[in-house]
């Protein structure tokens, strides 16, 4: 008997580290601004913030924004905002000719004292790929529609960052990277433009350079210098694109012409490296693929 009651004691403690071993992991749901979701779960955006999580959220309120998940910088995960509700993380958007990503979409944003310019730490990769692999099995995402807020916001956001590796992602089954082979598959005429419109970044007027520059922090890290500039120029852009918010509706779009763009300064010569458009000729064949398998 005391046997008995001694193994069921021994199982109540093991149950009761469990529970608390999960809840230290993914703690309880704090809801920030949101409402209800009218169309299915079609993309995953990946940021990153170079706050403290508690100034993050305070800042988050602060501005009406929100986002599913945050990860802090040892790993741990906090939900904010229920998947089944819209997060406003993705703000003006475009991805493959879906605008505005928030209403379909999973915002998951990384603690990175470096706003993404230096490595992030192994733990938080490591429950960042934990959690998307569960949340693209739940959701069905496709591979194709997993991207960086840089990637759909390219002319006003470079978030991750340089220093995530896309690559690692990929080679964990998460999202898409390159063979540099398949660069001659495509034929030889395509535009810059149209290579770029083929992976899924906007390119109309300014953006087609903001793109090709989003386009090699996701896929071409390597070339992309370290950008101790970064936080400053974010922060004076996010200033300025909150006074066009606040403008009436038809004014917005002119008002937001006039706003900088937050890639560093370059004469452009990218545009035509032999080495940049044999990358994005395998890149866009990779996706051209993927789209014909997911029709
Ligand atoms: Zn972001």
């Amino acid at each position: 008997m005391t046997k008995k009651i001694l193994l069921l004691l021994l199982l109540i403690v093991c149950c009761i580290w469990a529970y608390l071993q999960l809840s230290s992991r993914t703690q309880k749901i704090l809801v920030l601004e949101s409402e209800v979701r009218s169309v299915p779960i079609k993309y995953l955006v990946v940021h990153s913030f170079n706050e403290t999580p508690e100034k993050m959220v305070d800042n988050l309120q602060k501005y009406g924004l929100s986002v599913h998940y945050l990860i802090d910088a040892k790993g741990n995960i906090q939900q904010l905002v229920p998947e089944n509700r819209v997060a406003w993380h993705a703000g003006p958007s475009f991805w493959a000719g879906t605008q505005g990503l928030n209403r379909s979409s999973i915002g998951i944003e990384l603690e990175h004292a470096d706003f993404g310019q230096t490595d992030f730490p192994k733990a938080q990769i490591d429950s960042l790929i934990h959690l998307m692999k569960d949340i693209i099995q739940r959701h069905r995402i496709l591979p194709e529609n997993i991207v960086a807020h840089s990637d759909i916001a390219p002319d006003g956001k470079m978030d991750p960052g340089r220093a995530f590796s896309w690559q690692q992602l990929a080679e964990q089954g998460i999202g898409l990277w390159y063979n540099i082979d398949d660069a001659d598959k495509l034929p030889p005429d395509l535009t810059v433009a149209e290579l770029l419109a083929m992976v899924g970044y906007p390119v109309k007027g300014r953006q087609l350079t903001a793109s090709a520059w989003a386009f090699r922090e996701h896929f071409m890290p390597e070339v992309v210098p370290y950008d101790g500039d970064i936080q400053k120029r974010g922060d004076m852009i996010f200033q300025a694109r909150q006074k066009v918010a606040k403008l009436p509706a038809a004014e917005q779009a002119k008002a937001l012409e006039q706003v900088p763009a937050i890639y560093p300064p370059d004469d452009g010569t990218y545009l035509t490296d032999p080495h940049f458009i044999q990358v994005l000729r395998a890149v866009a064949y990779q996706y051209q693929q993927q789209r014909l398998l997911h029709p």
